[in-house]
């Protein structure tokens, strides 16, 4: 055991029970920067051991947790909220180390997690109940949000500190205890987040940290007897499975998965602002996004321009290392996704889609060494296309042009996900058809798919997960259930539905 999270050579432990711990297998695992390759720290590789170790520090520290008074859990989110700002530049780099995203963006990952320590900070005075009149005379009825329990929180590389900080704080100013296991490609992220809870004096127990991979700790987290609820961010076929196993002990599961996200453009589009929203949003985070906008659905009218004024600035794009300031995108998160979607490339050939530009890895001079893909615009997509209906994650657009709002809409809803779309119009009757029809979570007019601020709930319709919602108070109904209280001070025994 230490009291530091880290020795010497960059080998990092769990943190379970307020300390830091290594897993008992004694396995470890390599974390690299998947634009250098270099070797970023050695994390855990923990299992079954580390999880039950984990979990009974968390169920020993949940009554008193449940007990401190909500506005006091919500002081040490402030607290949590303003380390996290004061390290704010020293995170964000090493998250653009591990998990390669430019480093405005990564700035942007870490302030995610600085409004929801303040937002959820603010909960901590509120968590509404509902007081309602009883049916009967000198009878008072009311109800209170509770805590689930033991919560695990399962979480994916692209959004290394956001995701997590989402996840624990509404966690914990409900109430709730919390093991966090980070994905395999980002725990450095995840144990910074963590140290400034420990630092920020957090009691021990109430988070811990569990590194190591899917199988060997998340899988274990959903089956435990001791977790109340999972919260799982991640891919469509982890997520489907993590539900059904979780299903066996009847747990509470919210799931957030994959996208397929849409910008519509009109034909009466500002076709200026309709480039730097598209761009931003197919190319910001290199596509890996779960909002990044994957398909682009354009009125005929405007193609031809925006297609020519679109190719031109995609391939204008400078590849790169994320902490360089000329770099506009970053690397793919490894080997295997950069692949996965070159592999993706010869399903749009083989189904007649045509590769404008990109297409393939870019392995130039210093990008040899990393997992880079070049921006790429594919046409001449048609929406039943594989490349138009799965989720590639990567710097991938597919141009779909349609005649009209209805078929722009149809085109949109044609997937089973339903995360984010968007409408650039200016025509205010188009503009509420599409809010009003867009089958997602999200709808954004005249911006891109991506940009969601933490005070709304966050999440999708239809594949897209499993019906709950992330943030703003999306995330207490998940994290709360509700206690119904009725206190009868009449001094007789009276009978509802009876006593009529
Ligand atoms: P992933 O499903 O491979 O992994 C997510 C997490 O689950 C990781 O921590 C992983 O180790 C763990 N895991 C893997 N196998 C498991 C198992 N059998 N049991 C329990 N846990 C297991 O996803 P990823 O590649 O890390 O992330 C990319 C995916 O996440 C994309 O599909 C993306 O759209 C989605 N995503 C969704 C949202 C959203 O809010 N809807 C946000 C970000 C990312």
């Amino acid at each position: 055991m230490s009291t530091l999270s880290s020795v010497p050579t960059s080998t990092y432990l769990n943190y379970i029970g307020g300390e830091w711990i290594a897993a008992a297998s004694g396995q470890i695992s390599e974390d690299r920067d998947p634009a250098s390759g270099e070797l970023i720290g050695r994390f855990q590789a923990s299992g079954q051991e580390d999880v039950d170790r984990a979990v009974a520090a968390a169920r020993a520290a949940f009554d008193g947790w449940r007990r401190t008074p909500a506005p006091k859990r919500g002081e040490m989110l402030y607290r949590v909220g303003t380390l996290l700002a004061e390290r704010k530049e020293e995170i964000a780099r090493l998250l653009t180390r591990e998990m390669g995203k430019v480093l405005v963006e990564a700035r942007g990952d870490v302030q995610e997690g600085i409004d929801m320590a303040y937002y959820m900070a603010g909960e901590g005075r509120r968590l509404f109940g509902a007081i309602v009149p009883s049916e009967l005379p000198n009878k008072a009825a009311y109800g209170v949000r509770e805590p689930l329990g033991v919560v695990a929180c399962i979480t994916p590389w692209n959004f290394p500190v956001a995701i997590p900080s989402w996840k624990t704080m509404a966690a914990l100013i409900a109430g709730n205890t919390v093991v966090l296991k980070p994905a395999t490609d980002t725990p450095l992220s995840a144990l910074k987040l963590v140290e400034v809870f420990h630092d920020a004096g957090l009691p021990p127990g109430v988070l811990n940290l569990v590194t190591g991979s899917g199988a060997a700790v998340g899988m274990p987290l959903v089956r435990h007897p001791d977790v109340a609820a999972v919260s799982f961010t991640g891919s469509n076929d982890v997520g489907r499975e993590v539900n059904v196993e979780a299903a066996r002990t009847l747990k509470r599961v919210t799931l957030e998965l994959g996208g397929k996200n849409a910008i519509i453009v009109m034909d009466d589009a500002d076709l200026d602002l309709a480039v730097d929203g598209i761009l931003w949003s197919a190319f910001g985070t290199t596509g890996q996004r779960c909002t990044a906008c994957s398909r682009l659905i354009v009125q005929r009218g405007i193609r031809p321009a925006l297609e020519e004024r679109l190719l031109e600035r995609v391939k204008g794009l400078r590849l790169g290392h994320g902490l360089e300031a000329e770099t506009d995108v970053g690397p793919v998160i490894n080997r295997a996704q950069l692949d996965r979607i070159h592999g993706y490339m010869q399903v749009a050939r083989d189904d007649g889609a045509r590769i404008l530009c990109g297409g393939e890895p870019a392995a130039d001079g210093a990008l040899a060494s990393g997992s880079f893909f070049k921006p790429t615009l594919l046409g001449a997509v048609r929406p039943e296309m594989r490349v138009a209906q799965e989720e590639i994650f990567g710097p991938v657009l597919s141009l779909i042009e349609v005649e009209t709002l209805d078929e722009a809409i149809a085109v949109n809803n044609g997937t089973k996900y339903g995360l984010s779309s968007s409408i650039f119009t200016r025509d205010i009757n188009a503009a509420q058809t599409a809010m009003r029809d867009l089958a997602s979570g999200i709808v954004y007019v005249n911006a891109g798919t991506i940009g969601a601020e933490i005070q709304l709930p966050f999440g999708g319709t239809r594949g897209t997960g499993n019906g709950h919602r992330e943030a703003g108070l999306g995330a207490l109904e998940f994290f709360t259930e509700w206690k119904a209280i009725y206190v009868d001070y009449s001094g007789r025994l009276q009978r509802a539905q009876i006593d009529v």
